[in-house]
């Protein structure tokens, strides 16, 4: 696709105050990574070395006391979307999330000793995947598993 920002640069009879609208339009006036999960998959890389990010994340700084938001990626359907290109496991059979929310429980473990467990959790997000695949005692778990991990403020959106 080809620019319009030389265009709109070159171009003196736009006032000032509408120039900045078109130049951020015609910035993101291209084709994006459809929206499945944050971050989305043309940001993860196979190169990102594990050394480097587990240095990062035990360096003390500023980082080690902002505040998280976490996501858990819960990837179950009870029914199947025929547009959805998410991974995803499509059952309406209970207890399929059990070896995941295992195995979700040792990361939730690794990952507050790595990033901290008093840190305040200010977003937490739940995807998928549909959540609500999980029964009520499963998503109690998971929350359990996570306050007890992480400092979950009181009414966390
Ligand atoms: S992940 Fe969402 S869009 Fe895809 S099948 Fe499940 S509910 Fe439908």
């Amino acid at each position: 696709m080809t620019s319009i920002l030389p265009t709109i640069e070159a171009n003196t009879e736009i006032p000032p105050a509408h120039r900045a609208d078109m130049e951020l339009a015609a910035k993101y006036a291209c084709e994006g990574p459809r929206y499945t999960s944050y971050p989305t998959a043309p940001q993860f890389r196979e190169d990102f070395p594990v050394d480097q990010y587990l240095a990062w994340q035990r360096r003390d700084g500023d980082h080690k006391r902002a505040p998280l938001s976490l996501y858990l990626h819960l990837p179950f359907c009870r029914d199947i979307c025929y547009y959805c290109g998410c991974n995803k496991i499509v059952t309406r059979k209970n207890g399929v999330a059990r070896q995941y929310l295992d195995r979700l429980q040792r990361e939730i473990q690794q990952q507050s000793q790595l990033v901290g467990t008093q840190r305040p959790v200010t977003q937490l997000h739940w995807g998928g995947g549909t959540p609500t695949y999980l029964d009520n005692a499963e998503i109690t778990e998971l929350m359990h598993m996570l306050a007890s991990h992480f400092r979950l403020l009181e009414g966390l959106p």
